[in-house]
């Protein structure tokens, strides 16, 4: 096999302790190294704090580092993800939408202990907040930990199915930064804005595409195609989308952590070969 022609290992979004994820930024580094990954993106949710320590690490190695962000945005009703690339971790835009996205998250944390509470699962926002290692950032993943702890279900999956989902006695609705926001920042701080995981908003096709849409005119670039949200088949669906809407395609595995993660770090399959992958033109 021509190794020329082998394509870049790359993994554009993972997860350290700085959000939901269970390692540390430089530990989540070595690890995508040793798994093979030539080209990693840290994309924890609202918070830049991982990416010194992260790119630090991957220097030490000769990996290749993009520091990225993922965005949590609401939009039609439903929460939708936006990853940021190569973005500055240093642009004051950024970090204060950032901020301001993360602002609301105790409060809601605290109605979701409540109505756990009234559903007989008392104590989970101590619970939960024994799983972060970031204050300003407690997520519906570190109260589905507490619940695996507790016995109370068999893994974070069956969590969110029971318990953490719409309509579900822990959910509470929550108001995110606007698609134009999400965009914007990530615009201003010289990144690259992607559309994580299309394949997992329970939105109908007539709206997943003018949200897609709405997202290009806004001047998101590119889409997730290979992801560890998608199935196979959704691989094939996003890759007509990517064509159909001229977006770049990108990779990643949405690690959070062994022994959670399905997909481990830069183990998916590549991109299809025809779509122009989203760090083409990166130096
Ligand atoms: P939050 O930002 O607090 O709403 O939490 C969102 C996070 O929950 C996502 O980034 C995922 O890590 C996790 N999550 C959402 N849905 C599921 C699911 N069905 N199974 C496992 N984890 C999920
Ligand atoms: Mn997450
Ligand atoms: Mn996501
Ligand atoms: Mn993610």
């Amino acid at each position: 096999m021509n190794a020329a022609r082998a394509p870049l290992n790359a993994d554009l979004h993972s997860h350290s302790n700085r959000s939901d994820g269970t390692l540390e930024p430089a530990a989540l580094v070595r690890r995508a190294h040793e798994q093979g990954v030539q080209m990693l993106a840290l994309t924890d949710h609202d918070e830049l704090g991982g990416l010194c320590e992260a790119a630090a690490q991957a220097a030490r190695l000769g990996l290749r580092f993009v520091p990225g962000v993922e965005i949590s945005v609401s939009w039609g009703g439903e929460t939708v993800h936006v990853v940021g690339l190569g973005i500055d971790p240093h642009c004051a835009e950024l970090a204060e939408g950032l901020a301001r996205t993360r602002a609301g998250r105790d409060e809601r944390a605290r109605e979701m202990a409540a109505q756990l509470a009234a559903a007989g699962i008392p104590g989970a926002y101590e619970g939960a907040c024994r799983h972060v290692a970031n204050p300003q950032l407690i997520s519906r993943t570190h109260f589905a930990r507490f619940l695996v702890e507790e016995g109370v279900c068999r893994n974070v999956g069956e969590v969110f199915e029971r318990y953490l989902s719409e309509g579900r006695p822990g959910y509470v609705a929550h108001r995110w930064a606007t698609l134009a926001q999400a965009i914007g920042w990530i615009r201003a701080a010289g990144g690259t804005a992607v559309l994580a995981h299309p394949g997992r908003y329970r939105l109908g096709r007539t709206a997943l595409h003018a949200m897609i849409e709405e997202f290009r005119a806004l001047g998101g670039e590119a889409i997730e195609v290979v992801c560890g949200s998608h199935s196979p088949w959704q691989y094939d669906e996003f890759a007509r989308c990517a064509r159909a809407f001229r977006l770049r395609a990108s990779r990643g595995s949405d690690f959070h952590g062994p022994g959670e993660s399905r997909i481990e770090l830069g183990a998916l399959p590549p991109l299809p070969h025809d779509l122009i992958p989203v760090w083409q033109d990166w130096h």
